[in-house]
């Protein structure tokens, strides 16, 4: 259930409208636009009806939200648009972001030149996996806390915010010394625990979806960061199993437009690692940004012919500047400011 509040409704009574939903066993969860209040009921329907709260002082009304998705649902914002605000550049709403890096840190010059290319050519932020989620278990499988200090180097010399996966709940701790945004990998997404723990990690959380997730199941994956009161949560389409084997995944463009309906949350696309090779990286992206995507995250490297993993599918750090020049434009296109940190 959705509690509106009055225009002007004071504290006091948002506190007790809060205090009666918690004292019937549900949670209450606030957000504050910048003229009404909103206050999401969660738990048993019938006992917030019970209390009756639409003679509440400072309610307007209530209003049900009949999806399973509450928090995410673009209901509950009312048509407000969640923005991730970070280091000055923004992702969501009508601001466009590039999240762009290698597939893993894997050495100190590695990535410190990566980030030098993407920060001189204009981007958002900076993603580089230290935990690394590899298929099989004799693969490189990530520098785990000397890459965390490789991507604290990054920022330091760039100022970008970092982008990168946590796969273990026990890994929390130091990940968010150095992290600004927690990937949750495509594998992990229905990891309920690890999910639930980022909601009371404080960081934003970029979700991607799983390999044969349907949207709603993503959108109720998300609801576990949301229900602790992480609100600051980006998911991300990164292709999804289907017959076709032509390509490494099938990159989902209709999820675009669809999630835009069903959540209020920033949409991002990952071309790279659904399209497994560099010359279809380009193509995607451009349509992910005409789709209307509100951010692309992308792999670059210095050297993808020696890359540890996902050489094939990553830019060449002197082809980025034309990539990202044409992703703009594209952005530009479908209505979108861009933003660079
Ligand atoms: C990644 O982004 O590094 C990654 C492993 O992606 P996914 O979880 O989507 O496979
Ligand atoms: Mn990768």
């Amino acid at each position: 259930m959705m509690i509106v509040m009055k225009e002007g409704a004071t504290e006091a009574e948002i506190s007790h409208v809060v205090e009666r939903i918690e004292k019937v066993g549900c949670s209450a969860h606030i957000s504050k636009g910048d003229l009404l209040t909103v206050i999401g009921a969660i738990g048993d329907r019938d006992r917030v009806a019970a209390l009756g709260l639409e003679g509440s002082p400072g309610v307007d009304h209530l209003v049900p939200i009949l999806k399973p998705y509450k928090l995410a649902s673009a209901q509950f914002r009312k048509g407000a648009r969640t923005v991730i605000e970070l280091a000055g550049g923004k992702l969501g709403g009508d601001h466009f972001g590039l999240i762009a890096g290698p597939c893993t840190v894997e050495s100190r010059e590695q990535t410190l030149e990566v980030a030098r290319v993407v920060n001189d050519v204009g981007v958002t932020m900076f993603r580089g996996g230290a935990y690394k989620p590899r298929t099989s278990p004799y693969s490189f499988q990530g520098l785990g806390v000397e890459g965390l200090r490789m991507l604290q180097e990054a920022k330091d010399q760039t100022g970008l915010p970092i982008v990168t996966e946590v796969m273990d709940v026990r890994d929390i701790a130091d990940v968010v010394e150095v992290a600004d945004v927690i990937q949750v990998g495509a594998r992990n997404m229905q990891n309920y625990t690890l999910l639930s723990e980022l909601g009371r990690a404080g960081l934003p959380v970029l979700l991607k979806r799983g390999l044969s997730a349907t949207l709603e199941e993503l959108l109720m994956a998300s609801e576990y960061v949301l229900k602790e009161g992480n609100e600051q949560v980006m998911l991300c389409e990164r292709g999804i199993r289907t017959f076709e084997t032509a390509y490494r995944f099938t990159l989902d463009l209709l999820a675009v437009p669809v999630l835009r309906e069903m959540t209020h949350l920033p949409v991002v696309v990952d071309p790279s690692h659904a399209a497994g090779r560099r010359d279809l990286v380009r193509p995607m992206s451009l349509a992910a940004a005409a789709a209307g995507a509100d951010g692309i995250i992308v792999e670059v490297h210095n050297d993808p012919e020696e890359a540890i993993c996902d050489g094939p599918q990553q830019i060449p750090t002197e082809e980025f500047a034309d990539y990202a020049a044409q992703v703009y434009a594209v952005a530009e296109v479908a209505g979108k400011t861009v933003s660079r940190v």
